[in-house]
């Protein structure tokens, strides 16, 4: 249970910025930090002076590879909050990476691009977090493009991802005339009056938009009723709520997953982030508010671990990485208990005993060493050997349980890979089985007859950033043969075909047997196929329809 000293949690917020990409989760979360002090500059993204982006491919590409957890302080109402927020990929392939991050997080921010609404991209991210259990505020993003619109992203969260949006802000002005905020909770008006987005006026809502926003506040108060009895029978009664009252019913609503506040705003010219924040600590739970994580011990039954730094220890690795400077990092979540370093865990994944060596926090531009991480908090634990991504830590000598664990995709695409020089041999194997231990999705195995080695991952541009990092990190220039492909569907129906395909493709032929068998998965959830193919890419037209 949480005890007096587990009040620390009430200012926790383990938050994932879920987009689709491009629709600005690297500048977002680039500002954030920068508003929280953790950055000092405002960089241009991807230009490596400021960006959580760390790896080149990362720049060069613009996609967020690696899912870290950088810890910030966010000052709300004169208190002080620590804001965790664990970087989700938005890029399809990677879907274990988004998988793990969703496991970890408390709560996330989906980012829209206002100019486009919901795309179906961010509709994959949306289903996503619906899976998880993931509680969310929507951000509006790029309010000053062209074709942006408030109303477009509000609809579409309504029609497009049946949700209910509740939304808290109103924009003053769109596209090229975006000037301000209007928070609709408290009636006041945030212009911005210089291009760091740091000289704010704080003023009444303007005349113009008086009645739509009164309109709009009356809504939101009707949606905030239908969450929260207490504010229903006042409604009933005809009485107005306070801010605190109405802030409170918007939270309650928003952590059951009923309703999903929105708001406005644009990371690049610096409008609405500190909005942002504010609504991050008013309607996202801390980790006291979601439901206790839970394990299966040997016998089959059931433990809870409460959030609570007193409690047993139980903790989920969720990235494993490696780095230049201190070798192998394990990013971990510690759910309950407190995380020591110097101590003994118990891995029951593996089922191993390990010793905890240094402990690190890791800061957008630095890595504080910490003693301990308690329930609740994040990290990186240097030492660990044998623990991988969904593994489970507990307290050395505790009862053995299996935290719910991350379920790790099959790869849908393998290809063969040869270093162009001979001599690199050993150096490939060495490098390729160094990141196979970093990414469960990514394997890699060699026929022992014919001495080939062959790499899966879960898309085309997974393996090709693979390959890219085996060149960079390990020096090893490979090539890659015709990729393979199993290909993901959404099916309805059981299906268990088998038939032979021939394809002409510039003149050359492939053939082919695929091999299909595969159930129905809850929707969104993509799909893989079991198969077995000869001789190149399967066609899709060639895969016989699922019945
Ligand atoms: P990510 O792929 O989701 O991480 O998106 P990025 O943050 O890299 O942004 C994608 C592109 O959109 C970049 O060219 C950004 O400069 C641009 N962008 C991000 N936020 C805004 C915004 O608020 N307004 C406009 N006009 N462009 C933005």
């Amino acid at each position: 249970m949480a005890t007096k000293t587990d009040a620390y949690l009430t200012h926790f917020r383990n938050i994932g910025i879920a987009a689709h990409i491009d629709a600005g989760k690297t500048t977002t979360t680039e500002r954030i930090l920068y508003y929280t002090g953790r950055l000092h500059t405002i960089g241009e993204v991807h230009d490596g002076a400021a960006t959580m982006d760390w790896m080149e491919q990362e720049r060069e590409r613009g996609i967020t590879i690696t899912a870290a957890a950088t810890t910030a302080k966010w000052t709300r109402s004169g208190q002080e909050y620590t804001v965790n927020i664990i970087d989700t990929p938005g890029h399809v392939d990677f879907t274990i990476e988004v998988e793990r991050s969703m496991r970890v997080l408390d709560g996330a921010v989906a980012v829209f691009d206002a100019s486009q609404g919901v795309e179906p991209q961010s509709e994959t991210v949306w289903r996503q977090a619906d899976r998880y259990g993931v509680p969310r505020i929507a951000f509006a993003n790029k309010m000053d493009k062209t074709g942006a619109s408030f109303e477009l992203v509000v609809n579409d969260i309504r029609e497009r991802l049946g949700a209910i949006p509740a939304p808290v802000q109103y924009p003053m002005g769109q596209e090229s005339d975006f000037k301000g905020i209007i928070d609709i909770v408290r009636m006041r008006s945030y212009t911005y009056t210089n291009d760091l987005g740091t000289d704010i006026v704080e003023g009444d809502v303007p005349t113009e938009y008086a009645d739509k926003v009164a309109e709009m506040r009356q809504a939101l108060i009707e949606a905030a009723a239908e969450v929260d009895e207490e504010l229903m029978m006042m409604y009933l009664e005809g009485e107005e709520p306070s801010v605190e009252q109405l802030v409170a019913a918007l939270r309650k609503g928003t952590i059951e997953k009923k309703i999903f506040p929105v708001l406005c705003g644009s990371s690049l010219k610096n409008k609405g982030v500190q909005l942002l924040l504010d609504a991050v600590i008013d309607y996202l739970p801390n980790p006291l508010e979601v439901p206790a994580i839970r394990g299966t011990k040997e016998n089959g039954e059931v433990k809870e671990f409460p959030a609570s730094a007193e409690g047993d220890l139980a903790a989920l690795a969720f990235k494993i990485m490696a780095d230049p400077y201190v070798g192998r990092l394990t990013f971990v979540r510690v759910y309950s208990g407190t995380l020591k370093s110097g101590t003994y865990v118990y891995n029951a994944s593996k089922d191993k005993r390990e010793r905890v060596g240094r402990l690190l926090k890791m800061h957008a531009n630095h890595r504080e060493e910490v003693a301990e991480l308690k329930a609740g908090e994040l990290g990186a634990v240097i030492g660990l050997k044998d623990a991988g991504t969904g593994n489970t830590l507990i307290g050395d000598g505790d009862e053995h349980v299996l935290l719910e664990s991350i379920d790790i995709p099959e790869p849908v695409i393998k290809l063969a890979i040869e270093p162009k020089t001979k001599a690199d041999q050993e150096k490939m194997g060495v490098g390729l089985s160094r990141l196979a231990e970093e990414d469960p999705t990514f394997r890699v195995s060699t026929d022992p007859e014919s001495g080939q080695t062959t790499i899966e991952g879960m898309g085309e541009l997974h393996l090709e950033i693979l390959v890219d990092r085996l060149k960079r990190e390990y020096k090893v220039d490979a090539n890659v043969g015709a990729p393979q492909v199993a290909y993901r569907e959404t099916i309805t129906k059981p299906v268990d075909v088998e038939g032979k395909f021939v394809r002409q493709s510039g003149g050359r032929g492939q053939f082919g047997h695929v091999k299909i068998k595969a159930e129905p998965m809850p929707p969104g959830s993509g799909f893989v196929f079991e198969n077995a193919v000869v001789g190149g890419t399967v066609p899709r037209e060639y895969i016989p329809a699922a019945q």
